[in-house]
């Protein structure tokens, strides 16, 4: 399925893609790409399905294919993904020091927004029409395997205190 990406930053673009990929895969509609200087030096898209893996979120994945990193480097570095990271996803950015995260649509759902900007990040949501329509479209698909995090679970479960915005 050839599903158009609307968004007019390449770089969300790119991790748009990775999305559509893991869909057409029969999973989890969800991308991430890692900039720095201009350039993408890792991609990935949420792998929970494809490999049986809950913890290759899209972004767990894009780190993953980015390897090894020095400090200096993540310092230097933008993450996108095209929906609102977890907190698994969050804390990886925290542990890694990534300082910006950009993101395609926090619509479906609103995950670690808030936290990532309580911990100094800079959070900007980009509300992109794409990323928003293909989540709608998945959840609609395969309820069931939304449930089976995200949608289901953690946060939406038992209510954790989101912090507000600073
Ligand atoms: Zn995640």
């Amino acid at each position: 399925m050839t599903i158009a990406p609307t968004a007019v930053d390449p770089f969300l673009r790119a991790a748009f893609e990775e999305a559509v990929t893991g869909y057409n895969n029969g999973g989890l509609p969800i991308g991430s790409v890692l900039v720095r200087n201009g350039e993408i030096i890792g991609r990935g898209h949420n792998r929970r399905v494809q490999d049986g893996n809950p913890i290759l979120h899209a972004e767990m994945s894009c780190f993953q294919n980015a390897g090894r990193l020095a400090p200096s480097v993540y310092r230097e570095c933008t993450i996108y993904s095209t929906l609102s990271p977890c907190y698994m996803c969050g804390g990886a950015m925290l542990l890694f020091g990534v300082p910006r995260v950009i993101i395609g649509e926090s619509r479906t759902v609103e995950a670690a927004d808030n936290f990532l900007r309580s911990q100094g990040l800079e959070v900007t949501v980009l509300d992109d029409p794409a990323c928003y329509e293909l989540m709608q479209r998945f959840t609609r698909e395969q309820p069931a395997i939304w449930a089976e995090d995200v949608g289901d679970a953690g946060i939406s479960r038992h209510g954790v205190v989101i912090p507000s915005r600073p």
